[in-house]
């Protein structure tokens, strides 16, 4: 792994890696891989300006992501599976830190309202030094980290000041559906911690005038079919942490994957089990609800074999 330009606290975190909940405690420099899979260089699946995220995060630009490749959950029904679970992209490629900040600057170059990392939780800290380079080259739009919630609060806290809006998931309350659905019986235990330290860190969302996001955190959750009563739950605890907290509640879910091993989630939502859930949200005072509309969920799906996956 010489060569990939890492600086010492990079060095330390992947010599016995515990950047996230998993604590493998693997070896990623010597190229030793956990659960995720991913040794110590970060590889990317996919770069470019996406328009298919929420309004303040796509704006009329696009966003500027990055997905990167492997994954720290193990979900079912991931419609990114091609990149997460398997691999498949024949863009994937392993990038240096630099490789990295140059993606950051190219996309800010194109015209992106911001550098979206999507699933960053397994290289925090190779994208945090990413960052921390890039900024010293003049990037000067907002860093989204974009999660599947499934992170490390001590990560968190060492990568402070490097993040302007956290756009995590809250999939489960239920350490039963974490652990049947996604590989991870604490996710119930772990993910309110998790919120409470990303609000702590940027507070609310903040939008400029033309209605971008600058700042803050903005929380999404995906509706299971049949999954009204954890629904619930995940809103009742957001409107807990602050009835100001912008939420994304996602209509999109399609059985993707494995989800055909699951009976109970192998079919689309009903615009009824939505319709209750969004309600809901709007009975616990959850006013800064973004709600899809529940077609929408064709528009989402990605295909990686694609040069332009999402067209
Ligand atoms: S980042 Fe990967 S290797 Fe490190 S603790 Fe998490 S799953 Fe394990």
């Amino acid at each position: 792994m010489i060569g990939l330009g890492m600086n010492q606290r990079l060095t330390d975190q992947l010599a016995h890696c515990e950047c996230c909940p998993r604590k493998c405690g693997v070896d990623r420099l010597a190229g030793g891989t956990g659960f995720c899979r991913i040794a110590g260089g970060a590889q990317i699946a996919h770069t470019g300006l996406h328009h298919g995220e929420e309004p303040p995060i796509s704006g009329t630009r696009g966003s500027g992501t990055i997905f990167f490749a492997g994954c720290n959950l193990r979900c079912v029904f991931c419609q990114n599976y091609q990149i997460s679970q398997e691999f498949q992209s024949s863009q994937t490629r392993t990038l240096t830190t630099d490789d990295l900040t140059d993606e950051m600057l190219r996309l800010a170059d194109a015209g992106a309202h911001n550098i979206n990392l999507v699933s960053p939780s397994h290289v925090v800290f190779q994208a945090a030094d990413a960052i921390v380079a890039a900024k010293a080259k003049g990037l000067s739009i907002p860093i989204v980290y974009n999660s599947n919630g499934y992170d490390s609060v001590n990560a968190l806290r060492q990568v402070r000041g490097l993040v302007d809006i956290y756009l995590p998931d809250i999939k489960y309350l239920s350490n039963d559906s974490g652990r049947r659905y996604s590989g991870a019986s604490d996710y119930a235990d772990l993910i309110p911690d998790v919120l409470r330290e990303m609000l702590d860190q940027v507070g609310h969302l903040e939008l400029d005038d033309h209605g971008i996001a600058r700042r803050g955190l903005l929380v999404r959750h995906l509706v299971l079919p049949g999954g009204a009563a954890d629904s619930r739950r995940c809103l009742a605890f957001l409107a807990e942490l602050s009835p100001a907290t912008h939420v994304s509640i996602m209509s999109q879910y399609s059985p993707q994957y494995r989800a055909a091993r699951y009976p109970e989630i192998n079919r689309p939502l009903t615009a009824r089990e939505y319709e209750e859930v969004t309600e809901y949200a709007l009975e616990l005072g959850l006013e800064n609800a973004f709600i899809q509309e529940l077609d929408s969920r064709h528009r989402y799906l990605p295909d990686f074999d694609r040069d332009r996956p999402f067209e």
